[in-house]
């Protein structure tokens, strides 16, 4: 990863053009959007803060780039609520996962599928072959790529908009800022285009880390770390409200919970106040009922009574976590089986189907996947990406509102956005 601070910023004045458009960030969204535009015949200036375009794609799916997910049509875009699924239903359509499969496919990244998760990665599961793929067709298809060339600025310059860096101004009719958010800073993605998108009269939703960690500081959670569950139901809940159940991986860490679970519920531990946070619990052994588990767990004491407790608790679960459950609701794991009470058990089938930990908040931007938050979409035209405030201006990927759960959704989402502008400037 670069640190953006220790980027050298190129010297050179700025190619000459004229160029039709200014892409401001060569991450996922700018990359395609680009290399849209160069297809299309426009003159395409990309300029990118850090010294390698992509970056955060480099840095994706622990540098196998889950690029996409198999859902598609309503279920494609139920997984980013109703708002942002309904702005984001034209440009899916144009560009779905399957037509984006089709399309890396052609570039020479052949794709295959995790069933389980509906995740799509590149074959070689390299997410370098991704990063180049985007990078080629941008700069074969005509784009101007420059690297360590950090915009500062955006203006209004007569019916243009101005482009400013350190390598001198840039003027063009139309800019698509495609900076991303300000998750995972180190990548460069530092919020530069929330500035940028406010000076121009547009509204910012308040920005909040997610698809983030959960730090737990409980120290009986903490000792488990580096326990994973394949399978695994977490639910927020407040006030009596579901707000959010996934199910999906969940991993013990050393400051708390991580893993596709926990952190696609994790938005709702930043965006609700602290006296107004909800409570997260985990559902230990999601394929069984509570009866079923009850009956389990009787079964196996009738069987063994002599065993200690934490061995006889269904599920097959790791021995640290069952005597951890043990211990946190106040039965001794050296316990004899036959030693405990109604209430010992009723006590521990909780702890297994609702398992409350109490939350104290998320591990914030420097470790959030992506930004919450972001350019308001009323102002924005879903068909286009164009701003309906500034003419010539478009915004596209992560800097927009736009945010999705783990699983291939936020590129899908950067690309289809990015496809959408470059198909219109
Ligand atoms: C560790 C990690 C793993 C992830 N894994 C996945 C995954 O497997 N699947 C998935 O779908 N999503 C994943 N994501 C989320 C995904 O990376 C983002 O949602 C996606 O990259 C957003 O694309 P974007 O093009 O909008 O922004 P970005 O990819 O963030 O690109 C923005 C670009 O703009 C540049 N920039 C910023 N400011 C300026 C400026 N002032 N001047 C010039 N350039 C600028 C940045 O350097 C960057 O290159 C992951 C994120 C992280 C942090």
């Amino acid at each position: 990863m670069t640190d953006p601070e220790a980027a050298p910023v190129a010297v050179a004045p700025l190619p000459a053009g004229p160029f039709d458009v200014v892409v401001v960030g060569a991450g996922a969204a700018g990359l395609w959007c680009a290399g849209t535009a160069a297809l299309r015949g426009r003159r395409v200036l990309l300029l990118e803060k850090n010294r390698r375009p992509g970056v955060k794609v480099l840095a994706s799916g622990g540098g196998h780039c889950n690029v996409t997910t198999t859902l598609e049509g309503p279920a494609l875009l139920d997984a980013f609520g109703r708002e942002q699924g309904r702005f984001l239903a034209a440009s899916m359509r144009r560009l779905p996962p399957s037509e984006l499969r089709r399309r890396l496919d052609a570039l020479g990244v052949a794709t295959d599928v995790e069933p389980a998760l509906e995740k799509v990665w590149p074959l070689s599961r390299r997410a370098r072959d991704v990063a180049d793929a985007l990078v080629a067709r941008a700069v074969r298809a005509g784009a101007r790529l420059e690297t360590a060339t950090p915009v500062v600025d955006v203006a209004r310059d007569g019916a243009a908009l101005r482009v400013r860096t350190p390598r001198g101004d840039v003027v063009a009719p139309s800019v698509v800022l495609a900076v991303g958010g300000c998750s995972y800073p180190k990548t460069g993605t530092t919020g530069d285009g929330y500035a940028f998108a406010q000076a121009l009269g547009h509204t910012v939703v308040r920005c909040v880390p997610a698809l983030v960690p959960l730090v737990v500081e409980t120290p009986w959670v903490r000792a488990l770390a580096g326990i994973a569950l394949g399978d695994a139901r977490v639910t927020v809940v407040r006030d009596g409200k579901l707000l959010a159940d996934r199910r999906r991986p969940t991993l013990f860490t050393h400051t708390g919970l991580s893993g596709p679970g926990p952190m696609d519920v994790s938005r709702w531990f930043e965006v609700l106040p602290p006296w107004h946070r909800p409570t997260l619990a985990i559902d230990l052994l999601p394929a069984r009922g509570e009866e079923d588990v009850r009956r389990a767990l009787l079964d196996a004491i009738t069987r063994a009574p002599a065993e200690r407790v934490a061995r006889l608790l269904p599920g097959a679960l790791p021995a640290r976590l069952a005597e951890g459950l043990c211990t946190h609701v106040g039965v001794d794991p050296e316990r004899r089986a036959a030693e405990t009470s109604k209430a010992d058990r009723h006590a521990l089938v909780q702890a297994l189907k609702r398992l409350t930990l109490p939350v104290a908040g998320t591990r914030g931007f420097d470790f959030a996947e992506v930004t919450a938050g972001g350019v308001a979409l009323p102002e924005v035209e879903p068909t286009t990406m164009a701003s309906r405030l500034v003419p010539g201006l478009s915004v596209v990927g992560e800097l927009l509102d736009v945010d999705g759960p783990i699983g291939g959704f936020n590129f899908q989402a950067a690309f289809a956005t990015g496809e959408a502008a470059g198909l219109a400037v």
